[in-house]
């Protein structure tokens, strides 16, 4: 590795660690993480704001490096993490540990990782002359919807600061990743009507309406995997419907007034998200509803959105794309089933954003999550050649 490489290198891992020990799951306030990030880079003389959440718990930051204008890069994260509990952790999970050239740590992988290379980076682009700008995007609440990052994008293009590209470095092993599949939940509650069971017929029963619609869902899936748009380079080709939770009833000898299930879809860029979604609708209005509201009109259903996360789908020929592969020294790039904030980067502020960064995304979200120390390496050589290419530019 080179100096410069080495230094990234070593600040990161020191970075890593003490970012790692706050404990910063979703639900938790962040602000001891950002203001430890903000006392970082006042004291490499980088200036940042925050973007502060609605209920003042938790903050996005933004910084600069180099001029105050349009174009330069977005180099963007999330510091949220998910949570450990009913995970068998070996050790604590917040206590950054180096075992058999990993680091175990949650977070470590996704994705503390990248954030603590590009902050240790920071202080080497600062010392550059640079042209365009170099910008730190750190986020909260990724985990749960991509949230977050939400109120900071649309900063951006209230302040007009218009950056040229953005690269995501959520855990790609440093493939530079391309599309990403989008992600739309929802929660459905299904309102029927309580009777003794033995009269059945005289209530409407909740659980079986609800059954009714997942059967629909299951059957439009189908329809998916068999003849749906499809795009090869994803590991699943085609776009997945699935329903993960499902809660109704109290006593079998009563018609259930209640029922609610949780679904989402994951769809492929060729895919229209609303085009599901609508034929699901036109199902429960023409097929289940009116019969529901026979027996009496309150019962039905409503459907509440939990979150919309859009997909990601660039040119492989773009700027940020090639960049990405030039300072990850390849030329293939790939595209992935799980959601990330590249999407909303790009379908927000039209911003080309590509995902790249160090870890293997087979390590997020489990006990004893870490990142190994050669891709922390190949991450720190990552920012060595982007330093590389930013001074000849
Ligand atoms: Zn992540």
């Amino acid at each position: 590795m080179s100096a410069a490489a080495e230094r990234i290198f070593e600040r990161g891992k020191k970075l890593l660690k003490e970012m790692v020990a706050f404990d910063t799951v979703s639900h938790r306030s962040n602000l001891g993480l950002i203001e430890y990030i903000e006392d970082y880079l006042n004291s490499n003389q980088i200036p940042s704001y925050r973007v502060v959440s609605e209920c003042g718990e938790k903050a996005n930051l933004f910084a600069t490096i180099g001029p105050e204008k349009e174009g330069g890069l977005i180099l963007s994260g999330h510091v949220d993490v998910v949570p450990v509990e009913g995970q068998a952790w070996t050790h604590d999970p917040f206590d950054l540990v180096e075992r058999d050239g990993k680091l175990f740590g949650r977070g470590s992988c996704d994705m503390k990782g990248f954030v603590s290379l590009a902050l240790a980076a920071a202080p080497e682009f600062k010392q550059m002359d640079l042209s365009r700008p170099v910008h730190l995007a750190i986020s909260y609440d990724e985990e749960v919807g991509c949230l977050g990052v939400r109120g900071l994008i649309d900063d951006l293009v209230k302040k007009s600061l218009r950056p040229g590209m953005c690269i995501v470095g959520e855990p790609t092993s440093m493939q530079p990743v391309v599309a990403h599949k989008g992600k739309w939940s929802y929660r459905a509650v299904v309102t029927g009507l309580e009777r003794h069971s033995s009269l059945a017929p005289q209530g409407v029963n909740a659980v079986e309406y609800a059954a009714e619609a997942i059967t629909f869902l299951r059957k439009m899936h189908r329809e998916k995997i068999k003849d749906g748009a499809r795009d090869e380079m994803f590991d699943l080709p085609h776009t997945t419907i699935h329903v993960g939770v499902v809660n109704g009833g109290s006593a079998v000898n009563i018609v259930p007034n209640q029922c609610t299930f949780d679904f989402e879809f994951r769809y492929v860029p060729a895919d229209n998200p609303q085009e599901i979604m609508d034929r699901f609708t036109a199902f429960i209005k023409n097929d289940l509803e009116p019969e529901m509201k026979a027996i009496d009109p309150n019962c039905g259903f409503q459907l509440i959105e939990r979150s919309v996360i859009p997909g990601l789908n660039i040119d492989a020929d773009e700027d940020v794309v090639r960049l990405a592969k030039a300072c990850a020294s390849r030329n293939d790039h790939g595209k992935v089933a799980y959601g990330t904030e590249a999407g909303l980067f790009h379908s927000m502020a039209d911003i080309p954003t590509v995902v790249c960064g160090p870890g293997d995304i087979a390590q997020a979200h489990r006990p004893d999550e870490f990142i190994s120390l050669e891709q922390l390496r190949k991450g720190s050589e990552f920012f060595d050649r982007l330093l590389g290419r930013l001074a000849t530019q």
